[in-house]
């Protein structure tokens, strides 16, 4: 009896000795860290459209501004061409008035009109007085109109001037417009992944909020050191015989054995088959997924850990065709894992149930597995045809 509990005790140690350094189950830490990871992406992205639509503001300010300066050029120009209008006016106004001085003073028609005006005076003093009148007329007049022309050469160029800062404007403009395109499309694609970003906080948070108010701490492997599975109960079940009194269940509805354990050396499980070909599979007990994938020979395979009463149990169930569980999902004894197949090596659909006290796939070689296999009869009710 004391070497028995001497073993037991070493057992104990040894399974905690394994578990602490090697488990690779989900901590609620893993789940906190992602919530921290994808809460930081998340106000990075809010971080940087802030500073695009900032960015966006000032590109719409300068554009307003760029705007306002075309339409001061624009009216500007407008100015400038009425004043070389009037200016044009004002020269033919003046030639006019040259073109009737000659004319009033013309005595006769012909081309030395002039002349003859000047020479037609009766005296010397009224021939000068004649000659002078009618050239100071119209070198005032020729003044006047140089200065008007010269008034819209500087017109003209001032027009140009303006025009040629509007062509500026509006390229500088075009540009500024592009820009802001460019940082709108940019902010566009971030928004884009807010949802996706928001949506993994949402998971991440719900399963922190989950496992904390079940007791479970950061550096607890959930399901597993906290929030350990409830005992399993008959509850619902038809079929009483199914489920044995330890709360350990038959895993399936309906089967028969074909093919019985034998242990180290030789068959590692039983082997259970049934009558519908697509029978549905469940958990011999509560517990946490921990493995899910396929052998060498391309059997998918599911592994699940069990907490009895502190201490792990682990199944595994091999060949099914379809599995509904993931990894680190916790399953009950009411969840249809997947259906019977005969995925990999297997001759017809059936179940291959497996059981140990460690598994290779989370806390010890498989060396270590291959020696801890204990006989499903131990645990499940021990009907051989149900
Ligand atoms: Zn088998």
């Amino acid at each position: 009896m004391k070497k028995i509990l001497t073993s037991v005790i070493i057992f104990t140690l040894v399974v905690s000795f394994l578990l602490s350094p090697k488990v690779h189950a989900t901590t609620l830490k893993e789940y906190e860290d992602a919530v921290n990871k994808y809460t930081k992406e998340l106000q990075e992205k809010e971080a940087k459209i802030a500073k695009n639509d900032a960015e966006v503001a000032q590109i719409k300010a300068r554009i307003s501004q760029i705007e306002n300066e075309i339409a001061a050029a624009l009216k500007e120009i407008e100015q400038l061409e009425i004043e070389i209008d009037n200016s044009n006016k004002e020269i033919a106004k003046k030639e006019d008035e040259s073109k009737k001085i000659m004319e009033y003073y013309q005595l006769s028609e012909g081309e030395n009109a002039y002349l003859e005006y000047a020479f037609g005076a009766q005296t010397i003093t009224d021939m000068i007085y004649r000659v002078s009148i009618v050239e100071q007329l119209t070198e005032y007049n020729n003044q006047v109109m140089h200065e008007l022309e010269e008034l819209i050469k500087t017109n003209q160029q001032k027009t140009e001037e303006l025009a040629n800062k509007n062509k500026e404007l509006d390229k500088l403009k075009d540009e500024l417009q592009d820009q802001k395109e460019r940082i709108q499309a940019d902010t566009d694609s971030i928004l884009e992944t807010v949802p996706t970003v928001k949506e993994q906080i949402r998971v991440y948070q719900e399963q922190v909020n989950y496992w904390k108010n079940k007791g479970c701490k950061s550096n607890d492997i959930l399901g597993v050191t906290c929030a350990v599975p409830p005992k399993v109960s008959s509850s619902g079940f038809a079929a009483s015989d199914i489920i044995g009194a330890n709360g350990f269940r038959l895993p399936m509805d309906h089967g028969y054995l074909t093919q019985n354990f034998s242990g180290k050396g030789g068959h590692m499980g039983i082997d259970i088959g049934s009558t519908n070909k697509s029978e549905p599979i469940f958990p011999i007990a509560n517990g946490l997924v921990i493995y899910v994938g396929k052998d060498s020979a391309g059997a998918n395979v599911v592994k699940i850990v069990h907490n009895v009463n502190g201490n792990l149990l682990f199944s595994t169930y091999a060949h099914m065709r379809a599995v509904y569980f993931k990894k680190n999902q916790t399953v009950t004894i009411n969840d249809t894992l997947g259906l019977m197949g005969m995925t990999g090596n297997a001759t017809g659909p059936h179940l291959h149930l497996e059981m140990t006290t460690c598994d290779w796939t989370y806390n010890c070689t498989y060396a270590q597995y291959k020696n801890q296999l204990v006989s499903p009869w131990n645990y499940i009710p021990n009907i051989t045809r149900w």
